[in-house]
């Protein structure tokens, strides 16, 4: 028989229960389960007027935020629809069907203003992360390092050489982007290196190029992770340079020792992270074992003697040649820290092995960083079981960037300047940290968690 629905919509009465309408394995109830913003009153209060009309609660905002970088949702005005019309996003975010969702309005007028001075959204990520540590996701013993690129708001049509003088003074100028570069540059206190191109609408981001594909601008996210979850323990974003990403290494190690006395034994990087100063900066400074490929170009590939065919003497400060003559230095260091060794003309020029040694110069020359004894650590390093492990381990951290890009679609950022993609960054990484632990720590039976991108 066929059925025919009853009732209708003019009901005035319900007995409803936004509880009973979100399923057991929805992934918000998982990352719900974690997240404790008990504190976020207290450290953004003395951002508030004692006095005036109340303002939209913040917990409210930032439980918008979590949804939005958690399941995909980038617009926010987007983000405003979806938490109108979805029960478990109205759960989550402690409203009754009845409650008014906030304009799209509020949440661009608290970003630029009390959540960025008071530093909202890395007390939101340290909580977070502070609660990983406490479910024993972080153990401390190894980290891993790496950076990705993701597009900025820039266009590239609405740039300038970066030799051409620019008005920043000019009224059509004048965004929230461009003043904050130009405070930065002011508070550094030095002459910005000359970029390739230069944007109008955000100067802080880079003009770079991707293999393969056309140049565009873009800033760095640079994650710290702990590899035995992958857990995020440090975001920073930087312009899109190696420079800047590899710096950015301690500025993290430095932070997460100094909130959370947590210190790896063991740093797994690429090879932009084995320069010879980033190396002594890890073994002498911070007593961290570099599971890093040692950056340089003393392996030779054109049938010639290699610095490693040399036998360096640290007593007598000298090297030895395959023919067992020496190499012997003056001592000074040149501007970018190398030592120069040279062998003498006089044993060279009538030496059998020259033209697989020196064949275009009159003498050998090796030059040594300062740094060098760190480059033998690393090599030395290298060569064990543990650093095979770490090549793989490497692997976790690119996989945070995947899934940053693909499940939670931030492969283009919509806030402008450093503090705009410092603050996405930071969004995202609380936002990842929060589904790992809901899909690793939530005591449910093994059924498919729903509610994902
Ligand atoms: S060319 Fe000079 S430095 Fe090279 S192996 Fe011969 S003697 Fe030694």
């Amino acid at each position: 028989m066929m059925g025919r629905q009853s009732g209708g919509q003019e009901k005035l009465f319900y007995s409803f229960n936004l509880e009973d309408h979100v399923p057991e394995n929805h992934l918000l109830r998982g990352i719900d389960r974690y997240l404790d913003l008990s504190d976020l009153r207290k450290h953004l209060s003395a951002f508030y007027s004692h006095t005036g009309r109340p303002s939209i609660d913040p917990e409210l905002m930032i439980r918008m935020l979590i949804i939005g970088y958690s399941l995909g949702i980038r617009s926010e005005r987007r983000l405003c629809e979806e938490v109108h019309l979805n029960l478990a996003y109205r759960w989550f975010c402690r409203l009754g069907l009845e409650d008014k969702v906030p304009d799209h309005s509020t949440f661009s007028k608290n970003r630029h203003g009390r959540f960025r001075e008071s530093e909202a959204f890395r007390h939101l990520f340290e909580t977070v992360l502070k609660q990983c540590m406490a479910e024993g996701l972080v153990s401390g013993e190894g980290f891993a390092i790496d950076a990705s690129i993701i597009k900025s708001d820039a266009r590239s049509d609405h740039s300038l050489p970066g030799n051409e003088p620019i008005n920043w003074k000019d009224d059509v100028r004048s965004t929230r982007a461009v003043k904050e570069y130009l405070t930065a540059l002011e508070e550094e206190n030095s002459v910005a290196t000359i970029p390739k191109r230069i944007s109008l609408t955000d100067p802080a981001t880079r003009w770079t190029c991707a293999p393969g594909g056309p140049a565009f601008f873009a800033y760095s996210t640079n994650y710290l992770i702990d590899i035995d979850a992958g857990i995020i323990v440090d975001v920073e974003a930087t312009p899109a340079n190696r420079s800047d990403e590899v710096n950015s290494t301690k500025t993290m190690i430095d932070r997460v020792e100094e909130r959370f006395n947590v210190k790896p034994h063991h740093l797994i990087g690429d090879t932009a992270y084995g320069t010879a100063p980033m190396l002594s900066w890890m073994i002498e400074d911070k007593q961290i074992e570099p599971h890093v490929p040692v950056w340089g170009k003393s392996k030779r590939d054109d049938g010639t003697f290699s610095n490693s065919d040399f036998t360096f003497d640290p007593d007598l400060d000298r090297y030895t040649c395959p023919m067992g003559n020496h190499l012997n230095t003056t001592g000074r260091a040149t501007s970018d820290n190398y030592i120069l060794y040279r062998s003498k003309n006089l044993e060279c020029i009538d030496c059998p092995a020259k033209s697989i040694c020196c064949p275009k110069t009159p003498n050998r020359k090796i030059s040594r960083s300062i740094h060098e004894q760190s480059r033998d650590v690393a090599r030395a390093l290298s060569k064990t079981d543990a650093y095979k492990q770490s090549r793989k381990d490497r692997k976790k951290v690119e996989m945070l960037f995947a899934h940053l890009k693909r499940i939670l679609k931030l492969d283009r950022l919509r806030l402008r300047g450093l503090s705009g993609a410092q603050d996405e960054f930071l969004l995202a990484a609380t936002a990842q940290n929060l589904r790992r632990m809901a899909q690793w720590c939530t005591p449910l039976p093994t059924k498919r968690v729903i509610g994902h991108a």
